[in-house]
């Protein structure tokens, strides 16, 4: 499928920069039966938020919730029988700074935390038990690292991620050996290596599938008659794709290279891309 045609034009995007103009999918086109659910079925739309809504930055202050994508997100939440949701490995707190429409469910902490429009909240108990330590490490971080080296410590509150990616190479090793010995000394926790960067996280088995479950649940979405399609760019997302699979819904990746091993059943090329689908999905909703 292509999404070249008048509606989704790069006149429209313009004044855009930070997305890619070019809006015609790579790999696999949607298939007719697809399409046809998306456009006709209850919709369910997950989207992770960094890489996939928002593009990469290095510098965290940078990667800010477009107003484009925060307008088409807000359409999408206003259509019938359609339910939106970022589910993001940052803090619900953060989300809510994104000024999404009260309709928007937040799922914060990979959905530790989900936010409902009614404003009631789903928190995993155990995630809250972990906060003790979590706050232990986050001091320990900030006076054995934080002082002496360029780290970049996200504080989710359920979760913490350490950057390293400013740190000098030679120095790399100062910040791995400490965080070994972080994960020696909070054994309640888990330690989660990234390609530059450490995650800490409450230590019990959870991913964006969990909080797909969590939200299905919550809002009696799992009775077979939903059309359920996630979004996201990364490993972490692939909980989430193989979860939509199951359900017999759609996934999609963002990347512009083939990914080995993702669930993901179509996949785009950049966060533009996405703007541009959504633009697309609620045009055809109407
Ligand atoms: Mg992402």
């Amino acid at each position: 499928m292509s999404l070249t045609n008048g509606q989704y034009s790069g006149e429209e995007l313009d004044g855009f920069p930070i997305f890619s103009l070019d809006c015609e999918f790579i790999g696999k086109s949607f298939e007719k039966a697809d399409l046809k659910r998306m456009s006709e079925d209850r919709l369910f739309v997950g989207l992770d938020r960094d890489g996939t809504i928002v593009p990469i930055y290095s510098d965290q202050s940078l990667a800010l919730v477009d107003d484009r994508v925060r307008k088409i997100i807000n359409q999408l939440t206003k259509l019938p029988q359609t339910t939106v949701s970022i589910v993001s490995a940052r803090s619900a707190e953060r989300l809510k700074k994104d000024y999404y429409s009260a309709e928007a469910i937040l799922a914060g902490n990979y959905g530790l935390e989900v936010y409902f429009p009614d404003d009631t909240a789903v928190i995993q108990k155990e995630a809250l038990e972990a906060l003790p330590l979590l706050r232990s490490l986050r001091q320990l971080i900030a006076d054995e690292l934080e002082s002496t080296l360029p780290i970049c410590l996200d504080d989710h509150v359920l979760s913490l991620c350490l950057h390293y990616h400013l740190v000098p190479e030679h120095e790399q090793q100062i910040v791995h050996q400490k965080v070994s010995a972080f994960a020696k000394q909070f054994t309640g926790l888990q330690f989660r290596a990234l390609p530059t960067s450490y995650e800490v996280l409450p230590p019990f088995d959870w991913s964006k599938g969990h909080s797909l479950s969590v939200i299905a649940q919550r809002l009696g979405l799992d009775d077979g008659k939903t059309c359920f399609l996630f979004i996201g760019d990364s490993e972490a997302d692939e909980a989430a794709f193989q979860w939509c699979n199951e359900a017999g819904g759609i996934s999609i990746l963002v990347n512009s290279r083939e990914v080995e091993g993702s669930a993901a059943k179509y996949r785009v090329h950049s966060p533009g891309q996405v703007l541009a689908f959504l633009q697309y999905l609620s045009g055809s909703r109407q």
